[in-house]
C-alpha cells in the first residue's frame, strides 16, 4: 500500500529545505539556513527534515535537536513522530524508533559535559546552580571579600551576577559590558573582577555549576579541536529552532562542532530577536552564510499559515517601522473580517474583567480555554487576571511566572537530594542544615567548613559534633545520609527516604503544612518519571514545572485551562484567540527602559512576537490607567498611559477600535499627546545612573 508523501503538505520552499542533502540534492553539503517570518512554518518544516532524514537513512541519535525549551522539544518530537507515523502508515500510538538528542544548549550542555567531565577536569557528580541559588552564592562571596558595606554602594548581588554572565556569554571584556550596559557601575571594574574570581574559585571547590557554564565550558572544550572533532563526529545533524536568539557561545559551539558546516540547519527570524538583554545577537542569524568553510544555502518562506490577514497586516505594519531587519513579505490566504481589536479599558482591573468575560464568551461559543491564551511583558503584569480568574473558578496555567520549584518547601526538598548528590554543595548543605531545630547559621557553616576540609565530606557530616541541643535530630540527618550513600539504593527510593526525613519538619516549620505536603506529593510523583536522581535533579533545575491556579504543580495532559504567559515564552507557540496586556506606553515600552534605540526596538519586536501568536482573534488591551513601580523612590503610582508607541496612527485602519465600558472617556494616543507625564519618570529613572 501507497502511503500519501508528507512532503506533499509543504510548500516548494518549505520542500527545498526539508529535503536539502537528500533526494535530488544529495551532493549537496552546505549548512542551510532558513530565515522567515512569523509563523511561515519553519518548526514545521524543520520537524519534516528530521522526519525526512530518518527516511532518508538517518540515526535519530546522531541528531542533535536544539531547541527554546524543553517544552518545544517535547512538541518537536511529537510533530517529527507524526509525520513518521504518516509517511510509514504507522497506528498512532508508535512514536519514533530513537529519539535524536534533544532540548535546550543548557540541557545538552549539561549531559555532554557529564559525560565528558573526566577528561576535562570536571568532577562528574558536580550540581547545577538555578539563578537564584548563583545569586545566593554570589552574594556569599561577596560578603565573605567584604563588598557588601551597604554605604559603599556596591552593586547588588542580582546585578553581579547579570554582570558576570553577560561578559560571559558575550564574551566581550568586563569594561565594555560596564560601559555599554552597566556605566553605573564602571567605577567598580576592578573590584568586581576580584569577585568574579573567587565566584569562579566557590564553585570549583564545590562542585557546582551555574547556567552559564554549561555553555561556556561546553564551548571551551569545543575550542580543544581533537574533543570538538570527537563530538561533532558523533553527530550527522545539528538542528537549530529560534536561531534568532541565541548568543556567541551557542554559534562558536555550533561552529566548533561543525567547522564546514555539513549537517547544520538554522532557522529563525531576525524580527522576533528578544533576547539581547541576555546576551543573544541577531548577529547570529546574519553571520550564519558566510562562518563555515563553505557558505550556506539560504531558504526564505513567504506565506504564513498561522493568521488571518487582518491580524497578519497589523503585524506586519509595527513590524515594518523597525529600523534594522530583513525585509520579508509576509501574506496569508486565510482571509476574514475581524480586524485586531485594540480595546481601551479604564484600568488595570476593568482590563482583567474584560479579559475573562471575553475568555468564557469564547468557550461558550465552542473555544477550549487551551485555545486562548493571555500574553504580558512581565510576570507580575498578570497578578489583577490571575485574582480575577480565581474568583471566577476559570482554570489556568502560567508560563514564565513563579515556579513552583520557588515554593521554600520545594526548595527543601531538592536540597536534600542535591545535598546527597554533591555533598561539597555549600548553598544546599547550609539550607539543609539549618532545617535540624538548634542549627543555625554559624553551625551550618562550622559543618561545611569541616566538610571542605575532609577528603570524604559525607564522613566528616558523620562525625561532626552538633550543639547539644541539636544531637538527637542531628543524628537522624546524619542517619539519612548514610542511608542516601547506599549504592544499592534504587532511585526514586531516595526521594521516599528524603521525604520520610523532611515532613516532620514541615510540619514544625508550617502553619499551612498541610497545603505544602500536596507539593511535597507532587514532587514525589514527579520524580518517579526520571531515571535516576542526577537526571531528575538536573533536569528539573534547568526547565522547572509551572504553577497552575490551583498551585499544584504541573497541569495534567487532558484539562483545560487557559494560558497565561509572558511574551518571553510564548515564543514559537500560536493559539486561536490571544490578548496582550498593557499594550501602553510606561509598559511596551516599559517606563524602566533606559530609552535607547536598540532596547527600543527589542521592544518593538516583543510586541510583533505577541501579536504574532494570533490565528483569528487579536485584542489588545489598553488600560487608560496604569500602574508603575518607579525604580527611584517615590514608591508606585498610577499614571495615565496612551497606547502603545509603535501603534501609530498611521496604523490605526488595521484595528477595531472598542471601548469599554463604552462611556469611558477616551484619551488620546501618541501623536496627538505628547506623553508628558511619562517623559517626567522615564527621566528621572534614568537620572538614578548618571
Ligand atoms: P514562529 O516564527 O512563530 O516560530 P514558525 O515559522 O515556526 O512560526 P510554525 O509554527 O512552524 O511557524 O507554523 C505555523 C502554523 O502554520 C502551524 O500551525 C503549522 O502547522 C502551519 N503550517 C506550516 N506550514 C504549513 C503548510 N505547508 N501547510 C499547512 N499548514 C502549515
Ligand atoms: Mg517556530
Amino acid at each position: 500500500m501507497q502511503y500519501p508523501d508528507p512532503l506533499e503538505t509543504l510548500n516548494p520552499q518549505q520542500r527545498e529545505a526539508a529535503t536539502h542533502g537528500t533526494g535530488d540534492s544529495a551532493d549537496d553539503t552546505r549548512p542551510l539556513l532558513v530565515i522567515a517570518g512569523a509563523g511561515s512554518g519553519k518548526t514545521n518544516t524543520l520537524a519534516h527534515r528530521v522526519a525526512n532524514l530518518i527516511r532518508h537513512g538517518a540515526d535519530p541519535q546522531r541528531m542533535m535537536l536544539l531547541t527554546f525549551s524543553r517544552r518545544a522539544a517535547q512538541e518537536m518530537e511529537r510533530r517529527v513522530g507524526g509525520v513518521l507515523q504518516k509517511a510509514l502508515g504507522l497506528p498512532g500510538t508508535q512514536a519514533l524508533p530513537n529519539l535524536p538528542w534533544s532540548g535546550t544548549f543548557h540541557a545538552l550542555g549539561a549531559r555532554l559535559l557529564r559525560e565528558y567531565a573526566p577528561r576535562i577536569g570536571l568532577d562528574e557528580t558536580f550540581t547545577i546552580h538555578d539563578r537564584g541559588d548563583a545569586e545566593d552564592l554570589m552574594g556569599m562571596v561577596r560578603h565573605e571579600i567584604g563588598f557588601s558595606d551597604a554605604k559603599k554602594r556596591f552593586p547588588l548581588k542580582g546585578t553581579c551576577l547579570g554582570i558576570y554572565s553577560r561578559v560571559l556569554n558575550t564574551r566581550e571584556p568586563l569594561g565594555l559590558v560596564l560601559q555599554s550596559v552597566y556605566p553605573w557601575c564602571t567605577q567598580w571594574e576592578e573590584e568586581l573582577k576580584k569577585l568574579f574570581g573567587a565566584y569562579v574559585e566557590a564553585k570549583q571547590q564545590q562542585n557546582v555549576l551555574d547556567y552559564d557554564d554549561l555553555l561556556a565550558f561546553w564551548a571551551d572544550m569545543m575550542a580543544e579541536p581533537a574533543l570538538a572533532q570527537e563530538v561533532g563526529a558523533r553527530f550527522d545533524h545539528l538542528l537549530v529552532d529560534e536561531y534568532q536568539d541565541t548568543n556567541k557561545l551557542q554559534a562558536e559551539i555550533i561552529l566548533g562542532l561543525k567547522p564546514t558546516g555539513q549537517g547544520v540547519t538554522v532557522v529563525g527570524d531576525d524580527a522576533q530577536s528578544i533576547y539581547s538583554f541576555r546576551g543573544a545577537t541577531v548577529r547570529n542569524i546574519l553571520d550564519f552564510p558566510h562562518q563555515f568553510t563553505q557558505p550556506a544555502r539560504i531558504v526564505t518562506l513567504e506565506r504564513n499559515y498561522r493568521s488571518t490577514q487582518p491580524i497578519l497586516a497589523a503585524s506586519n505594519a509595527v513590524i515594518a517601522a523597525a529600523r534594522e531587519r530583513h525585509a520579508k513579505n509576509l501574506f496569508s490566504d486565510k482571509a476574514a473580517s475581524q480586524r485586531a481589536q485594540l480595546v481601551l479599558v479604564p484600568d488595570e482591573a476593568q482590563q482583567a474583567r474584560w479579559v475573562a468575560d471575553h475568555v468564557l464568551r469564547q468557550r461558550e461559543g465552542g473555544t477550549v480555554l487551551k485555545s486562548q491564551a493571555v500574553l504580558f511583558r512581565t510576570s507580575h503584569h498578570s497578578a489583577a487576571l490571575e485574582l480575577e480568574l480565581a474568583r471566577r473558578n476559570i482554570p489556568f496555567v502560567k508560563f514564565g511566572g513563579l515556579k513552583f520549584l520557588e515554593a521554600s518547601h520545594v526548595k527543601d526538598l531538592m536540597a536534600v537530594l542535591r545535598f546527597a548528590q554533591n555533598p561539597r554543595g555549600r548553598m544546599a548543605g547550609f539550607r539543609v542544615a539549618q532545617l535540624v531545630p538548634g542549627v543555625g547559621a554559624a553551625t551550618a557553616t562550622r559543618l561545611l567548613d569541616a566538610m571542605g576540609e575532609a577528603s570524604d565530606p559525607l564522613q566528616a557530616l558523620q562525625a561532626f559534633e552538633p550543639p547539644s541541643q541539636a544531637k538527637e535530630e542531628w543524628a537522624q540527618l546524619a542517619s539519612l545520609y548514610a542511608k542516601l550513600q547506599d549504592p544499592e539504593l534504587a532511585w526514586p527510593a531516595d526521594m521516599e527516604l528524603a521525604k520520610a526525613w523532611y515532613l516532620p519538619h514541615l510540619e514544625r516549620l508550617h502553619d499551612d503544612a498541610q497545603v505544602r505536603k500536596l507539593d511535597v506529593e507532587q514532587l514525589v510523583r514527579l520524580a518517579a518519571g526520571y531515571g535516576s536522581r542526577e537526571r531528575f535533579l538536573t533536569e528539573l533545575t534547568l526547565d522547572p514545572p509551572e504553577v497552575t491556579s490551583d498551585q499544584s504543580g504541573p497541569p495534567l495532559r487532558d484539562e483545560d485551562y487557559l494560558v497565561l504567559s509572558t511574551i518571553h515564552s510564548a515564543k514559537g507557540q500560536e493559539w486561536k484567540a490571544v490578548h496582550v496586556l498593557n499594550v501602553v506606553d510606561g509598559c511596551i515600552p516599559s517606563d524602566m527602559s533606559t530609552g535607547t534605540t536598540e532596547e527600543l526596538e527589542e521592544v518593538r519586536r516583543l510586541l510583533y512576537v505577541a501579536m504574532t501568536r494570533a490565528k483569528e482573534q487579536l485584542h489588545l488591551l489598553v488600560p487608560q490607567r496604569f500602574y508603575v513601580t518607579q525604580q527611584s523612590g517615590g514608591g508606585d503610582r498610577h499614571m495615565y498611559a496612551g497606547r502603545t508607541r509603535f501603534i501609530t496612527e498611521a496604523m490605526a485602519s488595521h484595528f477595531e477600535h472598542v471601548t469599554w465600558p463604552e462611556a469611558i472617556q477616551v484619551r488620546p494616543g501618541p501623536g496627538a499627546h505628547p506623553q508628558a507625564p511619562l517623559m517626567q519618570v522615564r527621566a528621572r529613572s534614568r537620572a538614578m545612573w548618571k
